[in-house]
């Protein structure tokens, strides 16, 4: 890839202080100019390598910058792509790292004038941590991890070429698809998992005899919940943005949860033992046989 003059990184958290790293560290960036919106932020983010200069806006963030990646929350990029319309080169590849591409395109359609549109290659790196914020950074965060482009019919090839090299220089593999698909994909991969571990949680703090089970859980628990750690803000902005796709996700959920619930009443023991030996053939083909287990 061609080394990046200038990266302008919106948003100094896991996500785009990871990628700032991973371009130092193979030495593909010139300078890293960083905005978030809280300066104590900003100055942690200098502090900490992840760049070289805190700008005070947006707008001075993107001035004169050949990548423009924004890692905000998603709710947050509409005011961004607003904040950045009159500073942006016109040669400046736009991408970014939100979870959820269909309300992100939305955003920049509303907010870039349709020559600026076309610079946008909206993406989703399928990686991350229960972490956030500049100190949760780190370099190898995309080697070997999946990163999703979801190209508009604007961009030209040459952008998009762009915006794949990008990730392919910090080791990720770059895959393609709609924006439609995109989200519903992702509602159940991603977005429905982290509402399973967020609602056990909940369900469970919710118990009169709660400082009794949880002084129980075990291993299981917290693997299964581990994700419950996500940023909350995060994770509203992620529910609120993919609501069409994630409400049928959820109701789907919920009607193998009622069968279940139905297996358990009725006492038909070899159709739980069925469905239990389904999902754990499908588990086991996607990911290898977990070590032998306390719980
Ligand atoms: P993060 O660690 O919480 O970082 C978010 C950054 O955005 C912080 O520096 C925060 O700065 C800044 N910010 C918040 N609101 C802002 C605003 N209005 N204007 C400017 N900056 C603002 O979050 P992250 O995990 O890096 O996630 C960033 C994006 O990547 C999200 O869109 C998320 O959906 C996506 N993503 C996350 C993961 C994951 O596992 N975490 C994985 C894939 C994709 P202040 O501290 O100054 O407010």
């Amino acid at each position: 890839m061609a080394k990046v003059e200038r990266l302008a990184l919106i948003g100094l958290g896991l996500i785009g202080g990871s990628l700032s790293l991973a371009l130092k560290k193979n030495e593909l960036v010139g300078e890293v100019v960083g905005y978030s919106r809280q300066l104590p932020t900003r100055l942690r983010a200098l502090e900490l390598g992840l760049i070289d200069r805190p700008a005070d806006s947006v707008a001075e963030a993107v001035r004169g910058a050949d990548v423009v990646f924004i890692a905000t929350p998603v709710q947050a990029m509409g005011s961004v792509f607003q904040a950045m319309a009159t500073a942006l080169e016109p040669h400046a590849l736009v991408t970014d790292g939100g979870s959820v591409k269909g309300s992100v395109v939305a955003a920049a359609k509303a907010a870039l004038p349709c020559a600026q549109w076309a610079q946008f290659v909206p993406g989703h790196p399928i990686a991350g941590t229960e972490r956030s914020g500049p100190d949760a950074a780190f370099a190898s965060l995309f080697v070997d991890h999946r990163v999703i482009l979801t190209p508009l019919p604007e961009n030209s090839a040459a952008l998009v070429a762009r915006a794949v090299a990008l990730w392919e220089s910090v080791g990720a593999v770059v895959e393609q698809m709609a924006v439609q698909h995109h989200d519903h994909v992702l509602a159940a991969t991603s977005h429905l998992p982290h509402l399973a571990a967020f609602g056990m949680v909940s369900a469970l703090s919710r118990l009169e005899e709660r400082y009794e089970v949880f002084r129980y859980a075990a291993g299981g628990f917290r693997d299964f919940t581990r994700i419950a750690s996500s940023d909350p803000q995060m994770w509203r902005d992620i529910c609120v943005a993919n609501r069409d796709e994630l409400l049928p996700m959820l109701d789907h959920y919920l009607d193998e949860l009622l069968r279940l619930r139905h297996l358990i009443d009725a006492g038909d023991s070899a159709g739980i033992e069925r469905l239990f030996v389904d999902a754990k053939a499908v588990r086991e083909a996607l990911y290898q046989p977990a070590q032998a287990h306390p719980d």
